[in-house]
């Protein structure tokens, strides 16, 4: 049975070029990730076949054996909590890490990076709405955070990642997407040497068109491209 994976995928790229042209931005210059913990090959091949070109993954283990069965034409980020002690897995494994929040962990990524000669790709996570259940770094600490890191020669930062709070209407979010883009103008003008600061990681299933409205340049996308996980 056909699954309908290409035409979600393909009603998401239209919904997305429509939000970046009521914002008046480049289609080109957002784009999609398919999340896909939990999905199985043969609907993350269908998604590749039908033009996806980031997938996210959230746990070491499970990412490790899909990409040694479905390789490296495509970038594989890692957008789930990290532990130090899998730094040395994800720096060899992961196109960019979504989710670096605090400086242990940078620590142990520049380290393990340097050893394998790698220079990674990282995004700092920032909990913008403060709730205890999220990760990132606070609001508040995370200039201070980007300056730390971009003392570590073996990492790359390329911008901010942030998860908005859960809610019915959409347009709740938004507050929370405007917070990310300005905490990254912000840091653009702090002037901050060797911090990029070009991507805006923002957007799920349920918000991705305001989080493009808004300046997303990566938005994450599962549900609504495989539908509901199971438990
Ligand atoms: C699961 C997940 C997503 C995708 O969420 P959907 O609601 O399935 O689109 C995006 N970002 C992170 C960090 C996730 O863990």
């Amino acid at each position: 049975m056909e699954s309908a994976v290409k035409a979600n995928i393909e009603r998401i790229r239209s919904a997305i070029a429509g939000a970046a042209l009521r914002a008046g931005r480049k289609v080109s210059d957002v784009r999609l990730m398919a999340v896909t913990k939990t999905v199985d090959d043969d609907r993350i091949m269908e998604a590749i076949e039908a033009g996806i070109d980031i997938i996210g993954e959230s746990y070491v283990q499970e990412a490790k054996r899909k990409i040694e069965k479905m390789g490296r034409s495509i970038e594989w980020h890692m957008i789930g909590h990290l532990q130090s002690n899998k730094a040395k897995y994800a720096v060899r494994l992961f196109d960019m890490i979504h989710s670096v929040d605090r400086m242990d962990l940078a620590v142990e990524l520049d380290r393990r990076a340097g050893a394998a000669d790698l220079a990674t790709k990282i995004l700092i996570e920032v909990n913008i709405s403060g709730e205890k259940t999220k990760s990132g770094v606070p609001y508040e600490e995370a200039m201070r955070l980007v300056k730390d890191i971009s003392s570590l020669d073996n990492l790359s930062i390329q911008g901010l990642m942030t998860m908005a709070p859960w809610f019915d209407n959409p347009e709740d979010a938004r507050p929370y997407f405007k917070a990310l883009r300005e905490l990254r103008d912000r840091i653009i003008d702090a002037n901050i040497v060797r911090a990029e600061m070009r991507e805006l990681s923002m957007g799920m299933s349920g918000d991705y068109e305001v989080a493009v409205e808004e300046g997303a340049t990566i938005v994450r996308v599962g549900r609504s491209i495989f539908g509901e996980r199971p438990f």
